[in-house]
């Protein structure tokens, strides 16, 4: 069954007068059984549990530390295009917008590389806009054969694709696949996404699935916080997490939870999510997906991020340019949205390992799948935590 079947066991009206309806008794029964269901998730999401948000974070930490120890694993996004044919409302690419457009040529995405590999980066993200003509699939495979000598992860934030071109990027090296459904609500993907391939609803949400059958080891999905209701959001985040674990249970699933950032187009968000809430949202999934990865990126604030380390989290970026070019020839171009916490990748690690956890620039070898050359302990470690 695909998720796009899957979601028509959910109801969003339902699930609001669920969550509306929680109790502080389903909070605290949800808090002290060990193996939680999709109820469970649906009473930590709640405004009743706010007041036990305290008791959260603490499951949420001991959950982490038990199943991940104490690790964070650094990555940084490459932007290789910012041509896009879509017109997504929240986007700074979103094709009326005036901003300079560009696509890197291959030795242009290679001195991005090269940058972040100097700066202890073996993992990162390639993203692009959704323009076919600039980025096609054999333009992404190029670029990802060029990047893979120096990475060993390499991960696509692209426009969703099929089975088969999936299964030439993973030759081409790239071994994990990012797609955020952007909000689970029919209706209101439609406002946001007005026009454009992106109008899709049922493709993207079954992106994941294509991947999944195409053989990423990694799927990390997400919705775009602050397009609706969070709470709603999160449950919807959380089922389609679980859908995908039982389905492509040889993948590391994770969840990231961008929050809405000031960008060209002025998009204010109609649905704005609070720090605390923040917090609810990502300790309410630790406690429901114990196995699953949980991303922060540079949209949050150094401040949240630096308290969000022990609660949860497994996976930060860090020095991220949300501009193709950023980091080696167009430090000042206009990205797709303003980041906000502007620290150097070496001061993150810092504050990371300030906090008693280590930051790990590599956790993942490919020679442990195709039986090559044998990595480190600490890759082993690494990738048998992971598992
Ligand atoms: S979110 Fe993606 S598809 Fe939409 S306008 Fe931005 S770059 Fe294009």
């Amino acid at each position: 069954m695909s998720f796009s079947e899957e979601i028509e066991k959910l109801d969003w009206e339902n699930v609001r007068s669920t969550i509306a309806g929680v109790t502080a008794r389903d909070v605290e029964r949800s808090l002290q059984t060990e193996r939680r269901t999709f109820r469970d998730v649906l009473s930590l999401l709640s405004p009743a549990a706010e007041s036990y948000l305290e008791s959260m974070a603490q499951i949420a930490h001991n959950i982490t530390v038990r199943r991940f120890g104490r690790i964070i694993q650094m990555y940084a996004p490459i932007y290789v295009s910012s041509e896009c044919t879509n017109s997504c409302v929240y986007c700074g690419f979103n094709r009326h917008n005036a901003i300079e457009r560009a696509t890197l040529t291959l030795d242009e995405a290679a001195r991005e590389g090269e940058i972040l590999h100097r700066e202890g980066f073996r993992h990162v993200l390639l993203v692009s806009g959704e323009s076919p003509r600039h980025a096609s699939v054999d333009y992404l495979c190029a670029v990802a054969e060029r990047l893979r000598p120096l990475f060993a992860s390499i991960s696509i934030e692209v426009y969703p694709l099929d089975t088969d071109e999936y299964r030439a990027l993973i030759a081409s090296g790239v071994d994990g696949l990012t797609i955020y459904q952007e909000t689970y609500h029919k209706g209101r993907y439609a406002e946001v996404h007005p026009a454009g391939r992106k109008r899709n609803y049922k493709w993207r949400l079954d992106t994941t699935d294509r991947g999944g059958e195409a053989g990423f080891r990694r799927l990390n999905i997400g919705a775009l916080l602050g397009l609706s209701d969070w709470r709603i959001e999160g449950a919807y985040m959380a089922f389609h997490a679980a859908y995908l674990t039982r389905r492509f249970w040889k993948s590391q699933i994770s969840v990231s939870f961008p929050r809405l950032r000031p960008a060209a187009g002025g998009y204010e968000p109609e649905f704005p999510v609070s720090d605390p809430q923040m917090v609810q949202l990502m300790c309410a999934l630790r406690l429901f997906l114990p196995d699953a990865g949980l991303v922060l990126s540079t949209r949050e604030s150094r401040e949240l991020r630096d308290n969000l380390v022990p609660l949860g989290v497994t996976q930060m970026s860090a020095g991220s340019k949300t501009a193709p070019g950023g980091y080696a020839s167009k430090p000042e171009a206009e990205g797709q949205f303003e980041v906000s916490d502007k620290r150097s990748p070496g001061e993150v690690a810092h504050m990371i390992a300030s906090r008693g956890y280590e930051p790990v620039w590599k956790d993942w070898d490919a020679a442990f799948l195709t039986g090559g050359e044998a990595g480190s302990a600490l890759d082993v470690r690494r990738a048998s935590v992971e598992r």
